[in-house]
């Protein structure tokens, strides 16, 4: 089923999302929505999407980066959902890069983010993982566990004139993907 995306100005964007817990995690209901989750991702067009973009306030969020999509060796990430992740940063948020978010649609902002990162989470059937990330995958995570937290990648920029539509960067900026997350 693809479910609607919350716009920014909807109370859930800005909530901090419950854990999920082990029984729930167990239901049948819960291994419907991550079906949901990643249908709707990729319905949308996004490389990723968090359960607060779809109005529930969960630890969950779907990723999936393609392959060569920050440089033609990156192998990419098949679309999975991610519970309850937790991210370890390594160094300085000082990588700079364009991000755009499902519900801030067609905006566009040059974000700082940590170049590497590792993931903590639980797969959808409640079995740890663990992920070292880097580039641009590291990126769509922090952007996806933000939501979890109720921030937005515009609150995470420290030079608002980068914000823009993406029609107006295609115009007038450099060349750059035009993904949603
Ligand atoms: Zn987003």
């Amino acid at each position: 089923m693809i479910l609607h995306v919350a716009n920014l100005g909807h109370p859930v964007l800005r909530q901090t999302a419950a854990s999920v817990s082990d029984e729930e995690l167990k239901s049948a209901r819960f291994q419907a929505f991550c079906d949901d989750l990643i249908e709707s991702m990729r319905f949308h067009d996004g490389v990723g999407l968090a359960a607060p973009q779809v109005f529930v306030s969960s630890r969950v969020v779907a990723v999936w980066v393609p392959s060569g999509m920050d440089d033609e060796k990156d192998a990419g990430l098949e679309s999975a959902v991610y519970v309850n992740p937790e991210i370890e940063l390594f160094g300085e948020a000082e990588e700079l890069g364009w991000e755009g978010c499902l519900s801030l649609k067609d905006l566009r902002g040059l974000v700082p983010r940590h170049q590497k990162a590792r993931l903590r989470a639980l797969d959808r059937h409640g079995k740890p993982m663990e992920l070292e990330l880097e580039g641009f995958v590291a990126r769509v995570f922090q952007h996806e566990l933000d939501h979890l937290n109720g921030v937005v990648f515009v609150d995470r920029m420290d030079d608002m004139d980068s914000l823009c539509f993406s029609a107006e960067l295609e115009r007038h900026g450099e060349e750059e993907d035009d993904d949603e997350a």
